[in-house]
């Protein structure tokens, strides 16, 4: 279902091409590599003033995290509704599926309580600053922040117009293009919901260089290079992590099915590359069954049940990300996350990783209610884009990777064995 929303970002039209469409055509990370480097030059220039910049990725955020309990809510019924297995396959699906997040959330993190990232710089986040030393401009923002839904359904609780009447313009444009749409057996009602959700999200997603731009700018302006300093040992904390999880991934196959690991990594380089450079496992899905049918040589059963309806749930590189952004982002605040609190951060990354869809910078939508859990500030969130459209893709490689791992061990140690 995900594809629909990356084909459906812009509708196309026969006249020549507005400043802003050609914007749009330039792939999401080179647009963030700009931003980001025109966020450096702003912040250098403005200093301390810079830290108004910062506005924009406050509401994108906000607005982020507002959208991904709804999102994780209709992905989880749609899977549901639609899987068509046996009791006996779903468990043993449903066990590998969580046994595989779990330990890709257990090396997360572990490599960032190893390597410490977080700890090449310490910052404090504007939000901290207390109540009675509210500026003018922090109490203009508070009012601005009320404006925009931070939920979709506690505003109806709360009455707060402004923002219902935001929701339903939101929602109203995006279910223009679904009006003509037939409604057949009920499930069409549930994709139609997820679809607008889509859509909704990738205007947001759209407006993410505007975000690290005014990041960028506030970080620069207001404490320097030093956090950036963090997230090269970040990037390369993730990168490891994600590598150990490919060899769980390697040795599993490696010991209970027929395929053997090298082989199978040669088999799958279509899907591998496409992987990284659609930074989407759902676009990647057809490429993955196919080679795990036509090259891999695995039954068409077994492939099904792993790249088809595997990866609805199956996002173990999204879940070991969000655990290790969270650890980081608590160590560059020097904050200390208790046993119970990193207990909740797994509990939430799974559930994260569950509901963030196989499209480009799902996870960062669905981070956002992690970092809440925590009682993490949202605003550093934008701080990661800046290296994301890197992970983003590395993570997607293991997405796509988990699926293809689930494949073959459904598909048991013999070829023809009983699945
Ligand atoms: N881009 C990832 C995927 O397509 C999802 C994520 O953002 O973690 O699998």
């Amino acid at each position: 279902m995900g594809e629909a929303i990356v084909d459906d970002v812009s509708e196309q039209s026969a006249t020549p091409p507005t400043l802003w469409e050609r914007w749009q055509r330039v792939p999401l990370y080179v647009r963030i590599i700009l931003a980001l480097a025109l966020g450096v030059v702003f912040g250098m220039a403005l200093g301390e003033r810079a830290r108004m910049l910062a506005v924009p990725a406050k509401l994108i955020i906000r607005v982020l995290g507002a959208l991904a309990p709804s999102l994780i809510l209709v992905a989880v019924v749609h899977s549901l509704m639609t899987a068509k297995l046996g009791a006996g396959i779903a468990f043993r699906l449903g066990w590998l599926l969580l046994l595989n997040t779990l330990v890709a959330i257990g090396i997360g993190l572990l490599v960032a309580n190893t390597i410490r990232p977080g700890e090449a710089a310490h910052v404090t986040p504007a939000a901290e600053n207390s109540a009675a030393g509210k500026s003018d401009f922090d109490r203009f923002l508070d009012k601005l922040m009320e404006a925009v839904p931070e939920s979709l359904y506690k505003p109806l609780v709360d009455n707060n117009v402004i923002a219902i009447v935001l929701i339903g313009v939101g929602f109203g444009i995006a279910l223009r293009a679904e009006r003509e749409q037939p409604v057949r057996p009920a499930v069409d009602i549930v994709e139609i919901a997820y679809r607008a959700i889509l859509r909704v999200l990738s205007w947001v997603i759209g407006l993410v260089p505007l975000a690290v731009f005014g990041v960028v700018a506030g970080v620069v302006g207001t404490m320097g290079f030093r956090p950036f300093r963090a997230l090269g040992a970040f990037v390369v904390a993730v990168l490891l992590a994600l590598v150990l999880q490919a060899v769980w991934y390697l040795l599993r196959v490696r010991l209970l099915s027929w395929v053997r690991p090298i082989k199978l990594l040669s088999d799958m380089r279509d899907a591998i590359v496409m992987a990284f450079a659609t930074d989407s496992s759902t676009a990647t899905m057809p490429v993955t069954y196919k080679c795990l049918v036509e090259k891999v040589g695995l039954r068409e059963q077994s492939a099904r049940l792993g790249a088809l309806i595997g990866t609805n749930f199956n996002n173990d590189g999204t879940a070991l990300y969000e655990a290790m952004s969270a650890l980081f982002v608590a160590q560059l605040l020097g904050r200390h996350l208790s046993l119970g609190q990193q207990l909740a951060v797994v509990g939430l990354s799974i559930i994260a990783s569950v509901g963030a869809a196989g499209i480009p910078e799902a996870g960062t939508v669905t981070m956002a209610l992690v970092f809440k859990a925590v009682g993490l500030p949202l605003e550093f969130i934008p701080l990661l884009l800046t290296v994301d459209w890197f992970l983003d893709r590395s993570r997607t490689v293991i997405n796509m990777l988990g699926d293809v791992n689930v494949s073959c061990l459904m598909d048991g140690r013999r070829g023809n064995a009983e699945c």
